[in-house]
């Protein structure tokens, strides 16, 4: 049961994560390709900075803000890549990829 309920929120991740990076495609996938990798990597850092500094000193709003900033960057170098995040979580979707165990035990 735990492991049936533990894969079915697994999958409805993966389709989560699947549609953001599809909507992001849409609204922004031109203009990113044709700015390129390089370019969306450093908005990437830039604005990892930023989350950074929102959880040091930000409220909630601008932590989610952040979030929401880092995501989409990661899902344009997914999309530019031409790979899927939804495939890059699989990586944990049986929890740690080391012991598979969760939680981790190594
Ligand atoms: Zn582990």
């Amino acid at each position: 049961m735990v492991a049936l309920l533990g894969h079915r929120r697994a999958a409805a991740v993966a389709v989560d994560i699947a549609a953001f990076q599809q909507l992001m495609a849409e609204t922004y996938g031109e203009r990113d390709r044709a700015r390129g990798l390089p370019s969306a990597i450093a908005w990437l850092a830039e604005e990892v900075g930023e989350l950074a500094q929102a959880v040091r000193k930000g409220d909630r709003a601008q932590q989610l803000h952040e979030l929401g900033d880092v995501l989409a960057w990661l899902a344009s170098i997914a999309h530019q890549l031409d790979l899927g995040l939804d495939d890059a979580a699989q990586r944990y979707a049986g929890g740690c990829p080391r012991c598979g165990n969760r939680p981790c035990t190594c």
